[in-house]
């Protein structure tokens, strides 16, 4: 295999498992980041086994699993009660189970595993990408030059992706959402992504998210769904806050009543961005750059590491560059294109104005998915193991077997709650 010099754009959760899959190859990598002092931005969010996987490669599962939470249901209902969604992990394969995390453990377990040949400009925004030339212009004017690779990895808000390739489609939705965390204490519902909506104009969830490196408390991660017009204007009164947070759900309004609002909730805003072509020269697109999506299927992070895993593989083949960066475009595209595609059209479900959408999504989302075939395309989605609409992602059986050792089964936790 031979050497490269690699510029990564990002430190994000993609830019760092990239950083570190190729170092650890032998490259020689070099990170630039825009922040001056790096760290985790938002709560917390819900690792799928394809996820698991990949830090499986990076010897870090141990640490997640101490860290993170075993999410074995995914349950949703209505203010009023009704069940919408309600999906376990174990009636696909009775091994697997989602990870409830904290950013801030997932970035400092990957930064703190950087170590050999780390190499990161923080507080180093870069501007313009030379493709063809293997050449980076920060924003003070500085040229970086001599790079054989070129990884973008600067998000879903990119800037620089459209140096790369023209984006099919590249928007805003006109829906964000508010996030904190908040401890876990006594919380009734340990084993489970929890979610209440009221139409598609309400929706609150709760994910257990566990503890980081440098905070052993328990947390959970809190989600409430705005408008991005609202998030723009500040997230609203505190009082009419607190009164929707109380009608839609009371268990979650008294978690956050010592909770400044909204000083103490994050924004958050997504985009949907999709590209045709990945890569130019010698410069490729990777995580949120390459495939933006809203996180209603909370596939973001997982489909970032997995991309930073196939780019290592490509070049691990020891083909040209070219030909490497074709086949990490084509595998990746294989398997995120029905991602996209059914977060595009589940968003609106969950977080709109629209009347008619979300009756029907009351009515026949919770029935779909006790049918056999319903649950099981369902789960697959879940898990991230669906490829295109009838492929598999296969697991690999050593991996399979480590998740089955996790003493405490999520069917277990469940019924614990
Ligand atoms: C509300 C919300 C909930 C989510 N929940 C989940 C979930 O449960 N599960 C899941 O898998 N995913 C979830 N996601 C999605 C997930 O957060 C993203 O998909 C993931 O963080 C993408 O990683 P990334 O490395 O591509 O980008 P990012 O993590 O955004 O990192 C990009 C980095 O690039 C840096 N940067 C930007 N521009 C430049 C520049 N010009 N020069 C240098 N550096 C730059 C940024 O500062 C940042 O550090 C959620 C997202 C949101 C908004």
């Amino acid at each position: 295999m031979k050497r490269l010099r690699v510029a990564v754009v990002g430190y994000g959760s993609g830019g760092q498992a990239t950083a570190l899959l190729l170092s650890r190859d032998g490259h020689r990598v070099e990170v630039f980041e825009r922040v001056a002092q790096p760290g985790p931005v938002g709560a917390g969010f819900l690792l799928q086994p394809v996820g698991l996987r990949v830090l499986w490669e990076l010897d870090l599962l141990d640490a997640v699993l101490a860290h993170g939470v075993r999410i074995g249901r995914l349950f949703g209902e209505t203010a009023a009660g009704r069940a919408v969604m309600d999906m376990r992990y174990a009636e696909l394969d009775a091994r697997l189970f989602g990870l409830g995390l904290q950013r801030g453990a997932l970035f400092q377990l990957l930064d703190a595993a950087w170590q050999s040949g780390r190499c990161l400009h923080a507080g180093n925004a870069i501007v313009w990408v030379d493709a063809e030339a293997g050449r980076l212009v920060d924003g003070e004017g500085r040229v970086h030059d001599g790079f054989d690779l070129i990884v973008v990895a600067d998000g879903s808000a990119s800037s620089l992706r459209a140096q790369i390739a023209p984006a099919v489609l590249d928007r805003p939705y006109p829906w964000g959402a508010q996030w904190c965390l908040v401890d876990q204490a006594q919380w009734p519902w340990a084993g489970e992504l929890r979610q209440r909506y009221v139409a598609a104009r309400r929706m609150a969830g709760m994910l257990p998210v566990g503890t980081r490196p440098d905070d052993p408390v328990p947390r959970m991660s809190f989600f409430w769904s705005l408008p991005a017009a609202s998030l723009d204007a500040d997230g609203g009164a505190v009082e009419p806050w607190r009164a929707s947070l109380e009608a839609v759900w009371p268990e979650a309004a008294e978690r956050l009543a010592t909770t400044a609002v909204p000083q103490g909730l994050a924004p958050a805003r997504y985009r949907d961005a999709m590209h045709r072509q990945w890569y130019r020269g010698r410069a490729v697109l990777l995580g949120d750059a390459a495939h933006a999506m809203s996180p209603q299927l909370g596939q973001g992070v997982n489909m970032a590491l997995l991309d930073a895993l196939a780019l290592r593989d490509v070049l691990r083949s020891g083909e040209a560059l070219p030909e490497a960066l074709a086949r990490y475009q084509a595998d990746r595209r294989a398997h995120m294109g029905i991602y996209h595609f059914w977060s595009r059209w589940l968003t609106p479900l969950f977080q709109s104005d629209r009347r008619m959408g979300p009756a029907l999504r009351d009515a026949l989302f919770h029935p779909l998915s006790r049918l056999p075939g319903g649950r099981g395309q369902m789960l697959r989605v879940l898990t991230g193991t669906r490829r295109g609409w009838l492929g598999k992602v296969i697991l690999p059986p050593a991996f399979l077997d480590r998740l089955a050792m996790d003493a405490r089964s999520p069917l277990e936790a469940c019924a614990e709650t």
